[in-house]
């Protein structure tokens, strides 16, 4: 019962109770006056029933005040509680309260501060908890709260887990309920967790302190996390997974692309750099077979790039085929990489002889040759290819590679489809070629002369110009520079200078009276075919005043055969300047008499290579006569070249050969010697 009811009832018998006993009070006293005299009997009677009257009157004022003023307000309150605590609302205690302050209304605020504390912790608590689920599930990171369990030494070794947020049972794709209330140890086996990392992290926990132990693990197959253990209050823990997989998914990709071509999933530049870094460092020996394609761009010109690159793919397999072409050995000896375009290398571990090299790299040529077809079209590759080895040719990447590279082009100056291995010699090209420009206008070069004697006459008549290198570790011979010269185009510059010495030597030759000598200057055919050459040739002999019969112009076949008829052209304008023209080195290469038909010559040279076996072989001294006899025929002069002993000489003077030159009169010589060489030889009378 309400507390208000009981007080309420309590009040009501009190009241009926104390009016009872006042009523009899006053019976009795009113039947005790009912004895005495009847006026004063009468008129107590009357005042004893008023009294009464007014007793009960008051008495039930009493109880209806005290019924109003407390009961009612007693239950008021009650019912407020009542209500506030259905509704958990303290604002209707506060709009309800009523507003005397007596102590009833003391204890009704007490109350409802009390129950407003009490309704306000519950609400936050509520409040916090579902702060605190929601926070958990929309986080992306796993989480996983648990009981630990511990061994005998109190490590956790376990735990028994107690909630989990959405994450957890996404990346675990099993319901929360399914996985709480589970070991730990229950769920790393079920999914292959690292267990052994998880433990070890597990035992590393401090029970007593808080603390986070992070740990990056290979979680559910190839799911990847960071795993962070926290511990909390002691027996307790928590463990975040953040779902790493895309990122290493990503790290590999970009890991993959920074070290693999994408095209032909060989290794690409960078680790093949690295690698190769590595077995220096090993000192592991190997050889580089730099592979280019010969003629790709025509492929990729002609069927278009989609083609090229699935060339390139099949380059790449066959290439890879390698490995199992010798022996088992050959699977981990080999590497295969592609530098970019066409060009590929092959790294061989081990010390390969030179006869090993050139197998494997004939093997390459081969198995690239071998027939395939794209969409219908029939591919034989040919590929030129250069080898550099470690530690022969160099101690670091960057060196063997480039000389894999020089090599290569080797390959391919000598039309492709060859491989070269790698020399000092090659390397001593690539110096000279770079610092051919600069000698040329460092004035290193030194224009020596061989005399040319005349047989019948027996007096020097000319001289061939030739040209030395005057490098710090001495004279090059021309035939290393000339034919880079070539290659470089910086033949047109010596010739030029050589042009110039002539002169300059003709000047003195008149100077001494020997105004018919003449200066045979080998001229290169990049020179000829320059649009101004006539006009710079005229103006170095104006400049020099020099008539342009004592210059004689030496061409060689093998320069000229492409374009014979541009060179007839121009070589006839040259002679009818009054320029001489030679054919050089007539005897090796074509050797073609219809040249000497059709080219506008006054002289023919025979190569020194003919005359290496005049005296033993009747055979080459008829062909030589033959040649003597031809030439006279149309109206040339003949010079042998090469001539070193006197038998010769004679041999030559026998079969009307016109002219010697050879190491048997003198070797080339430089100028001053050469001056002094000819006034001795012909008896020239000094001046001085
Ligand atoms: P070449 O025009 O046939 O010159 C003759 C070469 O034979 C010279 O070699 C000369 O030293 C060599 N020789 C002459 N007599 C004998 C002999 O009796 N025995 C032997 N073993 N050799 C002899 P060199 O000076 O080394 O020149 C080689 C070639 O280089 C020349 O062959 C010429 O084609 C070219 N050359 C030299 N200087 C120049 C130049 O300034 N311009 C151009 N375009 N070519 C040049
Ligand atoms: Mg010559
Ligand atoms: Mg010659």
């Amino acid at each position: 019962m309400k507390l208000s009811k009981r007080v309420g009832l309590l009040l009501f018998y009190a009241t009926i109770t104390v009016s009872i006993i006042i009523s009899s009070i006053y019976i009795f006293i009113y039947n005790k006056l009912s004895e005495s005299s009847v006026e004063i009997i009468i008129n107590y009677k009357i005042i004893f029933i008023i009294i009464l009257f007014l007793t009960v009157i008051s008495n039930a004022l009493i109880y209806n005040f005290i019924n109003k003023k407390i009961i009612k307000r007693l239950k008021d309150t009650e019912d407020i509680i009542e209500k506030a605590i259905d509704k958990g609302l303290s604002e209707e205690i506060k709009n309800n309260n009523p507003k005397e302050q007596d102590e009833i209304s003391n204890l009704t605020d007490e109350i409802t501060n009390i129950t407003d504390k009490l309704i306000n912790t519950e609400n936050y608590l509520e409040k916090e908890t579902n702060n605190y689920s929601n926070l958990l599930n929309i986080m992306s990171n796993s989480f996983i709260h648990l009981k630990a369990i511990v061994d005998e030494e109190g490590n956790y070794i376990d735990g028994i887990v107690i909630d989990i947020n959405y994450a957890a049972s996404a990346f675990f794709c099993q319901e929360r309920e399914k996985i709480i209330n589970k070991k730990f140890s229950e769920l790393y086996e079920e999914y292959n967790i690292d267990k052994e990392n998880i433990v070890s992290v597990l035992k590393r926990i401090n029970r007593t302190k808080s603390e986070c132990i992070t740990k990056e693990l290979n979680i559910i197959g190839d799911k990847w996390g960071v795993i962070s253990i926290y511990s909390l209050n002691e027996g307790y823990f928590s463990i975040i997974i953040n779902d790493i997989t895309d990122i290493k998914k990503h790290s590999e990709e970009l890991t993959y692309l920074a070290n693999y071509d994408t095209l032909t999933n060989l290794l690409n530049r960078y680790n093949l750099f690295e690698y190769l870094i590595k077995l220096i460092k090993n000192e592991e020996e190997f050889s580089i077979y730099f592979i280019d394609i010969d003629d790709f761009k025509n492929i990729n010109d002609t069927l278009g790039h989609n083609t090229g690159d699935e060339v390139l793919r099949i380059v790449a397999d066959k290439l890879l085929s390698l490995k199992y072409t010798f022996n088992m050995d050959s699977i981990n000896k080999i590497t295969v990489g592609r530098l970019g375009g066409d060009e590929f290398l092959v790294v061989k571990k081990g010390k390969d002889s030179i006869r090993e090299i050139k197998n494997l790299a004939n093997e390459i040529q081969r198995i690239l040759y071998e027939e395939f077809e794209i969409e219908n079209n029939t591919f034989n590759l040919k590929a030129s290819i250069g080898i550099s080895s470690y530690p022969a040719d160099g101690d670091n990447v960057f060196t063997l590679i480039k000389y894999a590279d020089i090599s290569m082009y080797r390959s391919k100056e000598e039309g492709g489809n060859k491989n070269k291995v790698f020399s000092e010699e090659m390397l001593e090209e690539i110096n000279m070629q770079s610092s051919l420009s600069s000698a040329i206008e460092n004035k290193e070069f030194e224009v020596y002369f061989q005399p040319i004697y005349d047989v019948t006459k027996e007096k020097i008549v000319g001289a061939e110009a030739l040209t030395r290198w005057n490098k710090e570790e001495g004279i090059i011979s021309p035939a290393k520079y000339i034919p880079l010269a070539k290659k470089t185009g910086d033949i047109i510059k010596l010739d030029e200078f050589v042009l110039e010495e002539a002169c300059k030597c003709c000047n003195e030759m008149y100077k001494l009276g020997e105004d018919e000598f003449k200066v045979s200057i080998n001229i290169s055919y990049a020179a000829i075919k320059q649009n101004n050459f006539i006009e710079k040739l005229v103006k170095i002999i104006t400049k020099e005043k020099i008539n342009p019969k004592s210059i004689k112009l030496e061409i060689t076949e093998d320069e000229i055969i492409d374009n014979i008829d541009f060179t007839v052209g121009i070589l006839n304008k040259i002679r009818n300047l009054g320029f001489q023209i030679a054919l050089d080195d007539f005897g090796v290469g074509y050797s073609s008499f219809n040249y000497i038909k059709i080219l506008p010559l006054d002289t023919l040279k025979i190569d020194r290579s003919l005359l290496k076996s005049l005296e033993n072989d009747r055979k080459t001294l008829s062909i030589i006569e033959t040649l003597i006899n031809l030439s006279h025929t149309l109206g040339l002069n003949v010079v042998c070249e090469g001539v070193e002993i006197s038998s010769q000489l004679e041999l030559l003077r026998k079969i009307n050969c016109d002219s010697i030159q050879g190491f048997y009169i003198s070797k080339p010589i430089d100028f001053n010697s050469f001056k002094y060489f000819i006034i001795d030889f012909n008896n020239i009378e000094r001046s001085e």
